[in-house]
């Protein structure tokens, strides 16, 4: 004796009652309850299990075991052998995988009628949808005339009808997909638009799917993922994303449709900004320069040292000033910057002085236990003794001017 499956001829009966014809024990007080007959859906071919109860038991999950029947998993209180159980089939659960479930048959046969291009796959995710599609030059216009012609089917409100046929009797129709199986069939019929074999849960007509909406797509092995909403995920995706289009306008102070010309224009202006930053950076890294210039002695030899620690500046506003401050002649700089954690240092030359930048660069890192070099007019590095940081400029200072 098997399970009489009640949701191959009626998607929309939830309560019935039926007699328990096995039982097995499980993991964690999950018991597997077989049922003469049933309208739970069993995972498989892409839509996920009904849940409910059974004489008020939690049915958690139900599973295919093929000819054994529908294995009903549930927690709670164990019903009898050959008892009779009162059982209901979660209502908006099932809806929402009919409707996702139907919704995919009008949307692959959307693609099939326009662009000759097939589905291969379909899963139900959590809050979405996904098909694999041999569609290879995916638009947005070649996606949106399907949901176009889905929404239509969809608002003819079409009848579902169910047609249980030989195989021979199927070999002469025009299928959408090759059966999975031998043997007799089960046909689903939309009437005047689609027949492909299935075994799922089927809305009684097109309307009641409500409506499609394509979120997303992408070139997947060759073939077009499409990842679309049904029914009232498509409510539940709209909310969301018109969600964070209002809160988008709102910080734009704008209306939803006007805010992504605004925010394209706000890229634009900080791009500008970070132009004219730059800018005023060379501006006043050059007066900056000058006053380090002024301050500079001259030794001896003619040749001017510039010796000067900061805190928390980064590398690039040193070889600004660096650069500015060797626009003078016969000038070394030798610069360094301190964070909590970091030394950084900066050296270079102007080009009619003779030091070896690279080589007091390397000799200094090792001091501040890190690491650097460059090349003989400008050299940059740090490290992690930052204590140091002093020490280390005042030795390179000397190694310049040897006494
Ligand atoms: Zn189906």
């Amino acid at each position: 004796m098997t399970t009489d499956r009640l949701y191959y001829n009626d998607s929309h009966l939830i309560e019935f009652e039926a007699r328990v014809i096995d039982l097995t024990e499980r993991v964690s007080n999950w018991t597997a309850v077989v049922l003469n007959r049933t309208p739970f859906y069993p995972t498989g071919g892409g839509q996920p299990s009904d849940t409910g109860t059974l004489n008020g038991a939690r049915v958690v999950e139900c599973i295919d075991d093929g000819d054994k029947g529908v294995l009903h998993m549930i927690q709670g209180a164990t019903p009898a052998i050959g008892s009779i159980v009162k059982g209901r089939v979660d209502w908006p659960r099932r809806l929402d995988h009919m409707q996702q479930h139907t919704g995919q048959h009008i949307l692959s046969q959307a693609f099939v009628t326009l662009f000759n291009a097939a589905t291969k796959s379909f899963r139900v995710l959590d809050q979405s949808c996904e098909i694999d599609v041999e569609l290879t030059n995916p638009t947005a216009e070649i996606i949106e005339r399907a949901v176009e012609l889905a929404n239509n089917v969809i608002w003819e409100d079409r009848p579902l009808a169910i047609r249980n046929v030989t195989a021979e009797e199927a070999a002469a129709l025009p299928l959408r997909k090759d059966p999975a199986r031998e043997g007799e069939l089960r046909l689903i019929e939309i009437e005047g638009f689609d027949l492909t074999p299935c075994g799922g849960t089927h809305a009684y007509r097109t309307g009641e799917v409500g409506m499609i909406a394509v979120r997303s797509w992408e070139r997947a092995k060759g073939l077009t993922r499409i990842e679309f909403v049904a029914g009232g995920r498509a409510l539940a995706d709209y909310r969301r994303a018109n969600k964070s289009a209002r809160e988008i306008a709102t910080l734009f102070s704008t209306g939803r449709g006007d805010a992504p010309d605004l925010a394209a224009r706000m890229l634009e202006e900080n791009k500008e900004l970070h132009r004219q930053v730059r800018v005023l950076e060379e501006i006043a890294a050059a007066s900056e320069a000058e006053k380090l210039i002024v301050a500079a002695q001259t030794g001896a030899d003619g040749l001017r040292v510039v010796t000067q620690v900061f805190d928390a500046r980064d590398a690039e506003s040193l070889k600004k000033l660096a650069h500015a401050l060797i626009a003078n002649s016969k000038t070394v700089v030798l610069l360094g910057s301190r964070d909590s954690d970091t030394a950084r240092l900066v050296f270079a030359r102007s080009a009619d002085a003779t030091a070896d930048m690279n080589a007091l660069m390397r000799e200094a890192c090792v001091q501040l236990d890190g690491r650097g070099g460059g090349k003989a007019d400008m050299a940059q590095g740090g490290g992690k003794n930052v204590n140091k940081l002093s020490d280390v400029l005042e030795l390179a200072k000397r190694r310049l001017s040897p006494q």
